[in-house]
């Protein structure tokens, strides 16, 4: 294997943005950054504290007041000129993106023109924004809804997809007009920074920031600042929980997106060979490390044997190589850690009474953290295969009796974030749609979503919506407006005592 890394000249500045200025942390600390296909570092970025973030948290504070004077329009315009730049630099983008994150360069390529489409999604919605309105419901009087920016917003993302969660995030927060402090994850820093450096001439300083380290010190001071109204998060649900813990004594608002175990119910109606290969796509993009990620199949016994027989030969052609090559299908999982987290999971399920039909092990000869695409066959509903998250280029395959097993199985989890369904019966999708208890149910296609459509969890899974119109009212608060006009008594005039 011969990894590239992106040439410097790709590269942004590796520091954190704050207030339109590239610095280094307040104490000087930094941090590597690796390529998981080699294992080896290839930039370092600031490790930041919380006196960082104070200093981002200050330039955002610093911003508003103008910013709070654009109209949606006027951010609109900025926005799709932010679109266009994203849709220009894409090579850059998708490069920096496979040598941090580790995922093939076809999938990276594919990343940037749908960003700017986000972007522009948002910047569009944000024109739409509407409320409830009323006259004369109390004698009298006028209402109206201001529908306000929270005014800053900090946010953390994940690694998996650094660019998409990044937009999911600072997208439908710049358009609804707030103020952003942005924290990528301590193992992607570098697409942020190169989404900062394509807004620089673009956003009034201090409207978007970027402040780079590990959850802890960094995120968790986003967390506990008390100037920052709305802390959105996507991450892991322990994060979550420790998060939404952080955030009480602030009483701020959370939007948390979490983790999730999707359920691929495979019904005896489909057509086997079309759904394996959809499965094959799905279940192995960015190496299974998707919140949706089709990792936990239960398929009728009626069609279990046919479908195995499909489902080994096509998860072993998956090709796995150095993730710059085109050819590449499947490249490493992003840490040493998660690939051993994964590896023992399996290991476990074996132990517990579990097959690995293929795969199982490291892929031999690889500096890189790389997985073989794996089979996991019949694991107990309550093991913890079933009930974990994976995260990795594993799939578990479960053979249910009747809809209702397929149904309790699929639901008997801590996590709600998305379904899918195989079946052309469609009085079953109808009971399905309703049985299913997750924040998407998606029949006869596993991806299924698009930005106009909103993205969150149920359970477990976290609260809010990423995506949609919704996403962008995340990001504002409802403001009651009377005004009483003096024709006939007011309220208060009917809630005075007679004497
Ligand atoms: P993670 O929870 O380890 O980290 C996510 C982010 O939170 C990182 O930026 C991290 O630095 C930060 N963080 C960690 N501890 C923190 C704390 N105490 N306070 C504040 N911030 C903290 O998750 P990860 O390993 O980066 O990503 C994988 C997880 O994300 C999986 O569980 C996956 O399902 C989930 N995810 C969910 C969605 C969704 O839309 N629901 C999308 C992508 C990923």
């Amino acid at each position: 294997m011969n990894t590239a890394t992106p040439a410097t000249g790709v590269l942004p500045p590796t520091k954190n943005y704050i207030g339109g200025e590239w610095l280094d942390a307040a104490d000087g600390k930094e941090m590597d950054v690796f390529n998981p296909a080699t294992g080896q570092a290839f930039a370092s970025v600031p490790e930041s504290s919380a006196e960082d973030v104070s200093r981002a948290v200050e330039a955002a504070g610093r911003a508003l007041p103008e910013w709070l004077r654009t109209t949606p329009r006027e951010r609109a315009e900025l926005l799709f000129k932010i679109a266009d730049r994203i849709e220009e630099r894409g090579e850059d983008i998708a490069r920096v993106d496979t040598a941090e994150n580790g995922k093939p360069i076809f999938a990276a390529r594919a990343e940037p023109a749908d960003v700017a489409d986000m972007l522009r999604f948002f910047a569009g919605a944000a024109r739409t924004m509407t409320g409830l309105n009323a006259t004369e419901y109390l004698r009298g009087s006028t209402s109206l809804i201001r529908r306000e920016p929270i005014g800053i917003a900090g946010q953390i993302a994940p690694w998996n997809y650094p660019l998409p969660m990044a937009m999911w995030k600072v997208g439908p927060a710049l358009a609804a007009g707030n103020a952003v402090v942005f924290k990528p994850s301590e193992h992607t820093p570098l697409t942020a920074l190169l989404l900062a450096e394509l807004c620089h001439d673009i956003l009034p300083p201090g409207v978007l920031n970027i402040v780079l380290g590990h959850g802890d010190p960094v995120g968790e001071a986003l967390v506990t600042h008390p100037d920052i109204g709305i802390v959105s998060v996507t991450g892991s649900a322990n994060t979550g929980r420790r998060i939404a813990h952080n955030a009480a004594d602030t009483v701020k608002r959370l939007h948390l997106e979490l983790g999730g175990k999707t359920p691929v119910l495979v019904f005896d109606d489909v057509d086997v060979q079309r759904v394996v290969s959809d499965l094959k796509a799905v279940s192995f993009y960015n190496a299974g490390q998707d919140c949706t990620a089709a990792s936990r199949v239960l398929v009728s016994e009626k069609i279990y044997d046919r479908f195995m027989e499909e489902l080994v030969p096509a998860v072993e052609s998956i090709v796995v190589d150095d993730p710059m090559s085109a050819r590449t299908e499947m490249g490493p999982v992003i840490t040493e850690g998660q690939r051993e987290r994964i590896l023992g999971l399996v290991d476990r399920a074996v132990s517990a009474g579990a097959e690995v039909v293929t795969g199982g092990s490291s892929v031999a000869g690889q500096s890189g953290y790389f997985v073989e695409p794996t089979i996991v066959a019949a694991p107990d509903q309550r093991s913890e295969i079933i009930q974990n998250e994976i995260f990795g280029p594993a799939l578990t395959v479960q053979r249910f009796s009747d809809e209702n097993q397929a149904i309790e199985w699929a639901n008997d989890v801590d996590y709600g974030l998305h379904a899918t369904v195989f079946t052309e019966d469609l009085r079953r999708a109808m009971r399905l749609s309703k049985a299913l208890d997750f924040g998407a149910v998606c029949f006869n296609d596993h991806a299924g979503s698009g930005v106009e459509m909103p993205h969150g969890g149920f359970k477990q899974s976290g609260y809010g919506k990423d995506c949609s119109v919704y996403a962008v009212e995340e990001y504002t608060r409802i403001k009651h407006v009377m005004y009483h006009f003096g024709d006939g008594p007011s309220s208060t005039d009917l809630h005075t005592h007679p004497s």
